[in-house]
């Protein structure tokens, strides 16, 4: 395949060898087109029946849609084609066929359900669209990366086959690791903080994150990209700072090098980066600007968990990100450190988009005796916890960080229905393949 040129590198004078997908086949009597696809665009071959060798024609015009095909011959000039230019084929290899029945139409003709595409992905990556949906989540990730790094931090990778869990017993998948119990992290957690505290100071992880929720939503996921950071000498209003830089970051990233996909998404006019400096509501202003939505048939109280439809109405209100600070401490986790002046309040806070939570962070506890009681009130046994408390009395720095989902920030950046669309092969209650 050394000889091959792209579609899109097709010049009119060269001799060339084009391979790809057959996209579409047009036959108009005298003269017929086959419009072959791959990666960089479409080119139009051309066939001219009584002029052409028979077997050539028979071979171009007789494959079935979707066979991978490739072409050789002369590029030449012809406005009337969509790329202006066509190639006159000399001749035709059938390379590998595809069975005329498709389960679902790659020229988007005709729609398919999302558990027909899932369940077909390859055909279904081969629309331009769905594609665009995954050179944009490699451009968010990428943006990412770079702005942790331009903020001092190293990129970690930390175990995803754990001894216990971080937010108690429930929501994770137990496994068998050489007879004993043990589980798939739901978070790198633990993980990132034992490194904060070490010399290395500014860390963050990009990675899977299971989580055995029993609901089906559009907005979950049993297997999940994690987006992660946690620095040393950081509380939680730096961690904020880091989170909205990075999801600007995300959004800057698409609008500077995803035109392209933006046009084929339908989102090139729409599309604009957020404004710094995302609101910062606290709990209790965010309870009571919910409640005055009306949304909600029962007034929310203090330490009420913040239910879906409440996050929405407030999201609309508000029509940008903005974060949530200072949570009832009962809700949040053990390692979310409180408030020197009110031990109800702690320093944990999420980040919203008007359509769903994207982040949730906060100070951690660093000081020993104040985590390992935690671990108790929240029902945890903080010896099975011994491998991550002991490090807390060598030295441990005060430090904060969060957790952003990637598929979350995928689906609000393009604005997509279902979270199982940001994911080449999602995980959920039903799905477990491919
Ligand atoms: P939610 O309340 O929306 O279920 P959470 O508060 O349980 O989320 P966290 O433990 O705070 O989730 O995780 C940090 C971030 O990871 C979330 O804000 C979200 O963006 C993402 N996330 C968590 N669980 C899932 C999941 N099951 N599927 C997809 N993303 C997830
Ligand atoms: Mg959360």
């Amino acid at each position: 395949m050394q000889d091959r040129t792209h579609a899109a590198d097709a010049e009119p004078g060269d001799d060339v060898t084009v391979a790809g997908w057959v996209h579409e086949l047009r036959d108009l009597g005298g003269i017929a087109f086959l419009i072959l696809r791959d990666s960089s665009g479409k080119i139009q071959i051309k066939f001219e029946k009584d002029e052409m060798d028979e077997a050539l024609v028979e071979t171009g015009l007789g494959v079935a849609r979707e066979s991978v095909v490739s072409v050789s011959g002369r590029v030449e000039e012809e406005p009337r084609a969509p790329t202006d230019v066509e190639v006159v084929p000399e001749s035709v290899e059938v390379i590998a066929p595809a069975d005329p029945e498709l389960p679902l139409d790659p020229s988007g003709k005709v729609d398919a359900e999302l558990s027909t595409r899932l369940d077909n992905r390859t055909l279904d990556l081969r629309k331009e669209e769905v594609q665009a949906i995954f050179e944009v989540r490699a451009e968010i990730l990428r943006a990412a990366r770079e702005r942790f790094r331009a903020v001092g931090c190293t990129e970690i990778t930390t175990p995803k086959i754990v001894a216990t869990g971080t937010e108690g017993g429930t929501e994770l998948f137990p496994i068998t690791y050489f007879g004993r119990e043990a589980f798939m992290n739901q978070s790198p957690q633990l993980f990132k903080q034992l490194i904060a505290g070490s010399n290395v100071e500014r860390v963050f992880e990009i990675g899977p994150i299971f989580r055995a929720e029993e609901h089906n939503t559009p907005r979950h996921l049993n297997e999940a990209t994690s987006i992660d950071f946690e620095g040393a000498f950081c509380d939680d209003g730096d961690a904020m700072d880091v989170a909205e830089e990075v999801v600007r970051a995300a959004y800057e990233g698409v609008a500077e090098n995803c035109a392209d996909q933006l046009e084929s998404l339908g989102l090139a006019e729409e599309f604009s980066v957020p404004e710094a400096s995302f609101p910062r509501l606290t709990y209790e202003e965010t309870i009571e600007r919910i409640n005055a939505t009306g949304a909600l048939e029962e007034p929310l109280v203090w330490g009420d968990d913040l239910p879906t439809e409440g996050e929405k109405a407030l999201g609309e209100e508000i029509g940008s990100h903005y974060f949530i600070t200072d949570w009832p401490s009962e809700i949040k986790p053990f390692y979310i450190k409180d408030h020197d002046d009110d031990p109800e309040v702690s320093t944990g806070f999420d980040l919203m988009h008007p359509r769903m939570e994207l982040v949730s962070g906060g100070q951690r506890e660093h000081r020993y005796d104040h985590l390992v009681e935690g671990f108790e009130q929240q029902g945890l046994d903080p010896e099975q916890f011994e491998y991550y408390t002991e490090m807390f009395r060598y030295g441990m720095p005060p430090h904060a960080g969060f957790g952003l989902g990637g598929e979350r920030l995928i689906m609000t950046i393009l604005g997509l229905e279902n979270i199982r669309e940001a994911v080449l092969f999602p995980r959920d209650r039903q799905r477990l393949s491919p």
